[in-house]
């Protein structure tokens, strides 16, 4: 089985090559807007649920391909960080690249010291926070019952307080489960105190893995990015049916593909994690624009970049 994916292009991580540490599909939680689908194995005992040693391996043979790279990701088939070898992983990776080193976590590990102790010499750790109070922390993150959501935010000012790299804290909200004004004012308080780097505000945008898991509205997603301060910002506007993905990072990670080679609907799709209806109405507004053209080659349909207004 494949531990090493990508590169992909990231919204948040640029060009990010993708460490699997765990298998499908192994997480402390179960959250109803995951696009990975349900957790068949909901736990919080940590395992060498994947040899280091092999992924270390895979990892050294592709990066000795030529790749454009701007994260190492530890991330993938559910919690990086049930993998009990993840400090001896993250300093294997140290020795492979200079390429920075982030972790992409819900956080509920960090409870325990030798977690906290094995993130300290990534670059990023970018860990999720949808809930504070009991009752919107099950809804959304459907969590092991032995996880409390009070101690994991005090782990998270911990780790905060003591770790010397960059925290990017996600908040991703759904509708009706913990967008009420009473989780959000306790949520931006927990941030805080944590005060990480930056905050990223989400909501549902990929195919969730429950499907009444429904996005927040893009003006409500605003009214609240503004409540948790400077440090925020909206990563993911979902703008209902019909919604076309405009932030800039996306219609460069697009422009750059479309520089390389014409590109599909479906190779937007997969890199930016969407579903084609979204890639397609992406792409057309990005024809409209003058940035693209559509080109067709026997059946099917590729994009190109316009060389005169399309540089990103
Ligand atoms: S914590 Fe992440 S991997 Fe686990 S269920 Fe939630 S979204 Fe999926």
């Amino acid at each position: 089985m494949n531990h090493v994916f990508g590169p992909v292009p990231s919204r948040r991580l640029g060009f990010s090559l993708g460490v699997d540490p765990v298998v499908p599909k192994t997480c402390t939680m179960d959250c109803v807007y995951c696009e990975l689908g349900p957790t068949t194995d909901r736990t919080v005992h940590r395992a060498c649920y994947v040899e280091i040693d092999g992924i270390l391996e895979e990892l050294e043979r592709r990066l000795s391909e030529p790749l454009r790279l701007d994260f190492v990701t530890l991330s993938g088939s559910g919690e990086p960080t049930l993998n009990a070898g993840i400090d001896r992983l993250i300093a294997g990776i140290r020795e492979l690249t200079d390429t920075p080193i982030a972790v992409l976590t819900n956080g509920s590990l960090l409870t325990d010291p030798d977690v906290r102790s094995a993130l300290q010499t990534a670059d990023v750790v970018a860990p999720s926070l949808d809930a504070v109070s009991q009752g919107p922390f099950d809804r959304v993150n459907r969590p092991h019952p032995s996880l409390d959501p009070g101690a994991i935010v005090d782990a998270l000012t911990s780790f905060s307080a003591e770790y010397t790299g960059r925290i990017w804290l996600e908040v991703l909200l759904v509708a009706g489960m913990n967008d009420d004004p009473v989780e959000i004012a306790l949520i931006q308080k927990a941030a805080r105190a944590i005060a990480p780097d930056r905050i990223h505000l989400n909501s549902v945008l990929r195919p969730p893995s429950v499907s009444d898991a429904r996005p927040v509205n893009a003006e409500t997603l605003r009214e609240i990015a503004a409540g948790f301060g400077d440090a925020a910002e909206i990563i993911a506007a979902p703008s209902g049916p019909g919604q076309v993905l405009v932030e800039s990072n996306v219609v460069e990670l697009i422009t750059s593909m479309a520089a390389r080679r014409p590109v599909t609907v479906s190779d937007v799709a997969r890199a930016i994690g969407t579903n084609e209806a979204v890639a397609a109405k992406t792409l057309a507004a990005l024809v409209e624009k003058g940035r693209l053209t559509l080109v067709r080659h026997g059946e099917s349909q590729y994009y190109r970049l316009n060389s005169r207004k399309g540089r990103p």
